[in-house]
């Protein structure tokens, strides 16, 4: 057993992981009398599989990563709970991450009361590694980094990135929700060299699937065990694993609508940039731009007032007078524009 084993939780590691049905007999058609399903209401009345064998044949496919290098999720957000517990000792290990970021990740962490350490970003949003390694100890078994980052739009440089493992003997969580509407390569085709790296994605940006719940985690062997050991053994559904793989069959009609968004994107950054109340729209690698306003919570309230809901940032760090607008269909671009322009 590699280093990656040594960071599993012991009583994880020592576990005998739930059974079911479906773990216990494999085989393909025969008469299910095992599971205490109603043998009526066909197709739903079955349990789904418990390792999602056809879904994650097309993901394996489509992202050339091996499917005993992938875990599914309830969203990604099952995930990173799910990392969160297989590898991180309630009171004892910590979790270090950036700040701003995914409000998930210290969530997740304090609901298991694993120590979360925020480490600022700079001026600019970039990462600033040697705060990241001061910040980081013997404890830290989990190091999140969200790039394209939330709430900033702003990847961090891969060079950087790759650094970390220089000295980080932990699990680096890189969380690639957006990757998809950024130019930039991502770290999957990475997971070979380095085996301490977790990917996640999500079929809830990109691909318009945020109602289905489906996240997925690409990883070590051992890291994605870990991990399928303490999930729940039917935790995506029939109706998710169907949807996914029609989904997924059409990446086609994803790059089409991804094109669409980033080119809205850029034209909506330059409007934006064009109005008296905006000081500064930050670049974006991803689906929303974070623009920095006069008064974020006055122009929050007159956009909401006229039906027009973004996000407001101001209270994050570094985001003062910050709001987070997420790139529509062209008409709820020009109504926003034209509320804007109103104000
Ligand atoms: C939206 C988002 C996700 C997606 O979460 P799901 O649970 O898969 O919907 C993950 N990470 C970040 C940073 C996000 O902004």
């Amino acid at each position: 057993m590699g280093s990656i084993n040594s960071l599993i939780r012991e009583n994880v590691k020592s576990l005998r992981p739930y059974s079911s049905a479906r773990d216990e007999y494999k085989g393909g058609s025969a008469v299910f009398l095992d599971a205490n399903e109603n043998p009526w209401f066909a197709p739903l009345n079955r349990y789904p599989d418990p390792r999602q064998r056809n879904l994650k044949k097309i993901i394996s496919k489509l992202k050339s990563v091996n499917e005993e290098n992938i875990f599914l999720g309830n969203g990604s957000d099952e995930a990173i709970d799910i990392i969160i517990r297989a590898f991180c000792e309630p009171g004892t290990d910590n979790i270090v991450s950036v700040d701003p970021s995914y409000g998930m990740y210290e969530v997740t962490a304090a609901i298991s009361n694993v120590e979360y350490r925020r480490v600022q970003l700079g001026e600019d949003f970039s990462l600033d590694h040697n705060r990241l390694r001061q910040s980081s100890d013997q404890g830290t078994k989990i190091i999140f980094l969200c790039s394209p980052n939330n709430p900033t739009g702003n990847s961090f440089s891969n060079e950087d990135i790759r650094r970390i493992f220089t000295w980080f003997k932990g699990l680096l969580i890189v969380d690639e929700a957006y990757i998809d509407f950024s130019d930039k390569p991502g770290f999957l085709d990475e997971l070979d060299r380095f085996d301490h790296l977790v990917v996640l994605q999500t079929l809830s940006k990109a691909w318009g699937r945020a109602g289905i719940r489906l996240g997925m985690a690409f990883g070590d062997k051992e890291v994605i065990e870990a991990m399928n050991k303490i999930k729940p053994p039917y935790n995506i559904n029939t109706l998710t694993i169907d949807e996914a793989i029609r989904t997924l069959r059409n990446v086609k009609e994803m790059n089409r609508r991804v094109k669409e968004i980033t080119e809205a994107r850029e034209m909506l950054a330059v409007q934006l940039g064009k109005l008296p109340m905006v000081r500064k729209v930050y670049p974006s690698d991803a689906n929303f731009l974070l623009v920095r306003v006069d008064d974020a919570d006055k122009l929050y309230g007159y956009l909401s007032d006229k039906k027009i809901i973004v996000r407001n940032r101001t209270t994050a760090t570094g985001c003062e007078n910050c709001l987070r607008i997420t790139i529509g269909k062209g008409e709820e671009i020009r109504l926003l524009l034209e509320a804007l322009q109103g104000f």
